[in-house]
């Protein structure tokens, strides 16, 4: 028997264009597959290594979070029902640190506990017994949600260039700006100083380009629970991300506010 929590599925590759998660380049997508229940477990190992993703496997709340902090995984497929922990539980603790997408599988169908889910930040749920083939779709529609060009951590806002994994902003010279006495531009970008709720926020926008991202997930992920009606906040910080990185801040056109429901980071 393997050891749960671990890498420890080297993805399988089949022939033929099924073989290979589509829509993806460079390395194998990782797949955190948390389930209590040994036989759909083994399953969804199964299935998902002959997809091309390199699956790693946990049966509790707690394997699960060590696992992706050991390892961090592009999405997890989550089981409501754990043993020692509430699988909502699982979801809240780690969109406090972690971009991976969520989906949650469950054999709870009630519309409650999918907004439960939703809230606490999963990117989709899917009802046991589901079909396989479905399940692939969502999980492939999630990641392509995540799916960034270049290197995955650069973003523009206008002149401003954000990099999330170098944890830099800068903002580049106007293009008409006067270039220097001997005709050649001299002129640097410019630092942008962001404090450490600035740059959550931002990621947590710049990981879903086009996407709205409700008040509700952004209170949640920032603060936690009890600021759920903290939405002043957001206000005052979304506010500060345009002074700092958008053109022309009072008409944003990449840090976008749809009212009464949340932000969106146009691209
Ligand atoms: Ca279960």
């Amino acid at each position: 028997m393997q050891a749960r929590g671990q890498a420890d599925d080297p993805p399988a590759r089949l022939p033929g264009p099924a073989a290979a998660p589509a829509q993806h380049d460079g390395p194998a997508p990782h797949i955190l597959i948390v389930e209590d229940e040994p036989a759909l477990l083994r399953t969804l190992r199964i299935s998902f290594r002959a997809r091309g993703f390199a699956v790693t496997s946990a049966a509790t709340g707690r394997e699960a979070l060590a696992a992706a902090g050991r390892q961090p995984p592009d999405a997890v497929l989550l089981d409501l029902g754990l043993p020692d922990t509430d699988g909502l539980a699982v979801i809240r603790e780690l969109r406090g640190w972690s971009t991976a997408r969520i989906i949650v599988l469950s054999g709870r169908s009630g519309s409650a506990d999918k907004i439960g889910a939703l809230d606490a930040g999963a990117d989709d749920y899917v009802i046991k017994p589901f079909d396989m083939d479905e399940l692939l779709a969502r999980l492939r529609a999630a990641l392509r949600r995540d799916a960034r060009p270049g290197d995955g951590s650069r973003f523009r806002i206008g002149r401003a260039e954000i990099d999330l994994a170098a944890h830099s902003a800068v903002r580049h010279a106007e293009a008409d700006d006067p270039a220097g006495e001997d005709g050649h531009d001299h002129r640097q970008p410019e630092t942008v100083h962001l404090t450490p709720t600035e740059w959550r926020l931002l990621e947590i926008l710049l990981r879903s380009p086009g996407q709205l991202v409700s008040s509700d997930r952004l209170l949640q992920r920032l603060w936690g629970p009890g600021f759920e009606d903290s939405t002043h906040y957001l206000r005052f910080h979304m506010a500060r991300l345009r002074r700092k990185l958008e053109d022309d801040p009072p008409r944003p056109q990449h840090l976008l506010t749809e009212p009464g429901m949340g932000y969106r980071y146009q691209p």
